[in-house]
């Protein structure tokens, strides 16, 4: 095989022979018998035999080869748009052609395009015996090139056998076939296969292999938790007392959820492996005061900690709270983002790099070059969907001194259901708050079309008159940030002009950080009455007097978005609510999203319904985990298999640990996604 073909297959993972058998067909076509063209159906796919009557290029827009055949019963327009002057030479008047492809409705009447042709010379050609797979094309693999290859794996296959990693039939799930059975099953279903079945994937061949991808995906994770927890941390007991003081001061009582979590944090803390723990809960469930207590933990120690936010706006707000927690115990907060002036940032970096601060909140200017930790021993990031795994790889590189790395706290609002949590991050453990703190009343949560404008608008004026604030969030007209603020900004004056005598303010990506924050601050201190923001207040701002929440164009976001916009409400004890304005007309998804909004405020119900609506590629964030890659296994179609993946898991790494990097290699391409599989 060339070095070019080599390079073309590889872009569908292929890199040995072994992997051609793992190149599964999209579709298959019954080639196993031939249709008269007289009883096609558009749509159907099809074989044919029939004798070319007229070949011809014709200009219909684009230059065309356009080939028409006939078998007696009717006739049928083949379409080519590429093609050579060899090929159109091929296809001479009176030549004979078996003929596949979709068929569909054209100017014509029935026509293929593109369908794979063969001529037929004197001698009888034999129908096909097995279904004829249709493979994913790449870009200079034609289809028939990739099903002879494919067929060339498969006759090896037979003759070396491909390693089986599962160790028997006690570790698949019951009624699935062996690996061999799969694959040669996939490659060649028997005319009588049920195409409905292998269309939805629901196949037990399909299957087994969808259980050996998740289990393979699993099976990374584990491994690279395990190498995580290989390495040494500095144990952070509680000694000096600064995490028992801390959460003696604040203002409130943890809630039992809280304190659960932050039990399970504790714990790791004191050992000397590195905690890698995500912290999952609803928004406005205090996250952040259980990061900030296991902060006090690294402070009291002498060690350090650093929160990473994925905004300003939402750095400079832990910023706060941190302050308003530690300074009254005597340890100073530093803050690093891009807004801070060069001069505050050079004393900021010589106290973090003396060890004279010990904890530190910043955007990912936290990781950047220059920055040097005295001994960094807890890393805390927030809004982890915000971020990638590489990202917080390389703030925790930063920490990586004296043969120890910092313990990691990962904080997500994203609730995803348990089975799925458990395979998607299985490197990490894993603490839910599950609670909201008390004396919270519910959203009340409306959708109203856009003609009914000019009544919301008198309910942010009845808002304000009552003391309350409210928030209005901008439309997402356009990609750019540029056009985002602008829209931002015009909305803000008309708002102004329509409520006079209210104290309007304004925040958007494009300001910069000093203005930004001066409207925020304003706004959080209630010299602001009504904020206008783009989507940049949708994670994390916390300002419990603001108790409506006005989402403009809602039909356009999606549900985590909303729900997350929706948080920043119902924070404190007055009642709250929150106003969907959309645009009619609606889509089919767009209404249906609108409607999981109104009925429901849980989030892992939210969140249930979104993988439903979306997949969970899409809801998990493809930065986030490997397995928003699945080749065949899909989450939530396949979600039932879990459980016994996770049990086949355990098998695999106490019984058969030479197994596992095998399995994480055929189908993660160790090295590449997990860096220390293995
Ligand atoms: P999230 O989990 O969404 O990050 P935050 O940490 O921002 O939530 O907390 C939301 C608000 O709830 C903050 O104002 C925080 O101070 C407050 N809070 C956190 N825990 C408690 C508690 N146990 N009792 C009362 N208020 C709390
Ligand atoms: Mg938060």
């Amino acid at each position: 095989m060339g070095a070019a073909l080599a390079e073309r297959l590889a872009r569908l993972s292929v890199r040995r022979v072994s992997d051609l058998l793992f190149v599964l067909p999209r579709l298959y076509e019954d080639r196993t018998q031939l249709t008269a063209i007289g009883s096609l159906q558009g749509g159907a796919r099809a074989a044919i035999e029939g004798e070319i009557q007229l070949t011809e290029i014709a200009y219909r827009g684009r230059r065309q080869l356009l080939t028409r055949v006939s078998d007696g019963s009717g006739m049928l327009t083949l379409r080519f748009f590429h093609f050579s002057a060899s090929q159109q030479e091929g296809l001479a008047r009176g030549t004979r052609l078996r003929c596949f492809g979709e068929v569909r409705r054209g100017p014509l009447g029935l026509e293929m395009v593109h369908p794979e042709y063969r001529r037929l010379t004197g001698a009888a050609m034999p129908l096909e015996e097995t279904l004829t797979p249709i493979y994913p094309l790449t870009e200079g693999v034609p289809q028939g090139r990739l099903r002879a290859l494919i067929q060339q794996a498969l006759h090896e296959l037979e003759r070396s056998a491909l390693r089986d990693w599962l160790p028997g039939a006690s570790a698949l799930p019951p009624g699935l076939p062996s690996l061999k059975e799969a694959l040669v099953y996939l490659h060649h279903p028997p005319r009588e296969a049920r195409l409905a079945e292998l269309a939805a994937g629901r196949h037990p061949a399909q299957r087994r292999l969808a259980f050996e991808e998740l289990l393979a995906h699993h099976l990374a994770l584990k491994l690279r938790k395990r190498s995580l927890k290989s390495d040494a941390a500095w144990p952070l007991p509680d000694d000096p007392g600064l995490a028992r003081r801390f959460l003696e001061a604040l203002p409130f009582r943890l809630t039992r959820a809280q304190a659960r979590a932050l039990a399970d944090v504790h714990e790791d803390l004191t050992a000397g492996t590195p905690m890698v723990r995500l912290l999952q809960g609803d928004v406005g469930c205090g996250k952040t005061v259980v990061a900030a207590a296991a902060a006090a933990r690294a402070a009291g120690a002498g060690a350090q900690a650093a929160l990473m936010a994925p905004t300003e706006l939402l750095a400079e707000q832990h910023w706060r709270s941190f302050r308003a927690w530690f300074s009254p115990l005597g340890e100073t907060v530093a803050l690093l983002s891009g807004g801070t002036p060069a001069r505050t940032r050079r004393s900021a970096l010589e106290a973090i790099a003396s060890g004279e601060v010990r904890v530190v909140i910043g955007t990912h200017a936290l990781f950047q070059e220059g920055i040097e930790f005295a001994r960094l021993a807890l890393v805390i990031v927030d809004e982890q969907h915000r971020f990638g795994v590489q990202q917080r790889l390389k703030l925790s590189e930063k920490g990586q001194k004296e043969g120890r790395v910092p313990h990691q706290l990962i904080m997500t609002a994203t609730p995803i259901p348990r089975t799925l949590a458990m395979t998607a991050y299985a490197d990490l453990d894993i603490s839910v708050i599950d609670e909201l703190p008390p004396g919270r009343t519910p959203v009340q949560t409306v959708v109203v079309p856009e003609p009914r404008r000019v009544e919301v608008v008198a309910r942010i004026a009845q808002a304000c008159r009552a003391g309350r604030q409210a928030y209005w969030v901008c439309p997402l007209i356009d990609e750019s940030d540029e056009l985002r603020a602008q829209a931002a900004e015009e909305t803000a004056a008309r708002l102004a002009e329509a409520l006079p005598g209210v104290r309007v303010g304004l925040v958007h990506g494009r300001m910069p950080g000093a203005k930004k924050d001066k409207a925020m601050l304003a706004f959080q201190a209630g010299k602001i009455q009504l904020l206008i923001a783009t989507t940049v207040i949708e994670v994390g701002v916390d300002v419990p007097n603001a108790t409506l929440m006005v989402i403009d164009n809602a039909e356009r976001l999606g549900l985590a978005q909303l729900h997350q916009l929706r948080g920043r409400v119902g924070r404190g004890t007055e009642a709250s609510s929150c106003v969907l304005l959309y645009r009619a007309p609606l889509s089919g998804l767009a209404r249906e999203r609108l409607k999981v909004i109104r009925e429901t405020s849980d989030g892992f119900e939210i969140a249930r319904r979104d993988l439903e609506l979306r997949g969970p590629g899409e809801l998990l964030g493809t930065r986030q985990t490997g397995l928003a890659q699945l080749r065949v296994a899909d989450l939530m179609r396949d979600a039932d298999l879990l459980p016994g993946v996770q049990r086949t898991a355990e098998l695999l790494l106490g019984a058969y640990p030479e197994h596992v990097a095998a399995l994480a290699a055929r189908w993660v391409g160790a090295g590449e996604r997990y860096g220390r599989v293995g």
